[in-house]
């Protein structure tokens, strides 16, 4: 059997750059990580060092890390659905952010279609396929991965009709694949319970050969109720066993599997201090063994 491609969400911060990325996934005994390049929330960015991202690349081959399954998340401020007046700056922006991603040597970018707000699914999906139209041309490097999401608010790709009337309107398909949250869906009304009809499903509208990222995580809330609040895997409305069956599927085996649960806060909340639980919870993956003391354990660690 092949082996689990697994990582997590890591940091990215100026000073280390790529290779910090690398370390935190190391220490998480991940094969594979997802980070963004800047805050998300803003779009101020660093210059990408060459040194830093060659150093990094070379830890990487000597780490078993593919970086063909490392994943860049775009800044979630980005709004390519709503054609008001922060438009042109969000496909400025999102061009300039696929010229860094391919400065660091990484080729799948995840980006959340987009909140429509107020102007309906119908005229925000054709502002994401006006946008992404601009953004993307032949000379492309990196595919954009849309997120499937969980429909709170406006948002759109919601539903996999949604994604799909994207990628129907792409100039170049080829360049625009998928990433399945697990929380979004349960989360949007499909279940994770019953996963193979969902995927059956997601075959039949979608394609199997469109997806090329997977975010993995429990869900704080159940089917249908469009929040999106992740929760540690097994600690959700999901369940663990419901999602080991997501990370072992033989069909999903090639795709990179991304863990964003949330981290872990000390027990003492007057700190507000709070800890990565992903080698715990990859290392209990790994297991294929729920462990009904993950938090306590995450929690004795890092104190
Ligand atoms: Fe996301
Ligand atoms: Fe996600
Ligand atoms: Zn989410």
């Amino acid at each position: 059997m092949k082996d689990l491609i697994i990582g997590a969400h890591v940091s990215f911060n100026k000073e280390e750059q790529l290779v910090g990325s690398v370390l935190e996934a190391i220490s998480y005994d991940a094969n594979t990580f997802m980070f963004y390049t800047g805050a998300p929330q803003n779009t101020n960015r660093a210059n990408i060092n060459p040194e830093l991202t060659k150093q990094a690349h070379e830890m990487m081959k000597e780490h078993g890390i593919d970086s063909d399954h490392v994943i860049v998340h775009a800044p979630y401020i980005i709004n390519l659905a709503n054609n008001g007046s922060n438009y042109d700056f969000a496909i400025q922006f999102l061009k300039q952010e696929i010229k860094r991603v391919e400065e660091l040597g990484i080729t799948k970018m995840v980006l959340h279609p987009g909140s429509h707000v107020g102007l309906g699914v119908e005229e925000g999906l054709k502002n994401i396929i006006f946008a992404l139209n601009q953004v993307i041309n032949q000379d492309t490097q990196v595919t954009i991965c849309l997120e499937t999401m969980a429909g709170k608010g406006s948002e759109c790709g919601r539903t996999f009709e949604e994604i799909k009337t994207i990628l129907d309107g792409m100039k170049y398909p080829e360049k625009v694949m998928v990433c399945l949250d697990t929380c979004h869906i349960n989360d949007a009304g499909y279940s994770v319970q019953e996963f193979d009809a969902t995927l059956e499903q997601f075959d039949q509208i979608i394609g199997l050969s469109k997806l090329a990222c997977l975010h993995i995580n429990d869900s704080k809330n159940t089917l249908g109720s469009h929040k999106d609040r992740h929760e540690n895997i097994g600690y959700g409305t999901i369940g663990f066993e419901n999602l080991l069956h997501v990370i072992y599927h033989e069909k999903l085996a090639p795709i990179p599997k991304i863990l964003e649960t949330p981290y872990v806060s000390a027990e003492d909340t007057s700190t507000k201090r709070a800890y990565p639980p992903y080698k715990f919870e990859i290392e209990m993956i790994r297991k294929r063994t729920f462990d009904s003391k993950l938090i306590q354990r995450i929690r004795d660690f890092y104190k």
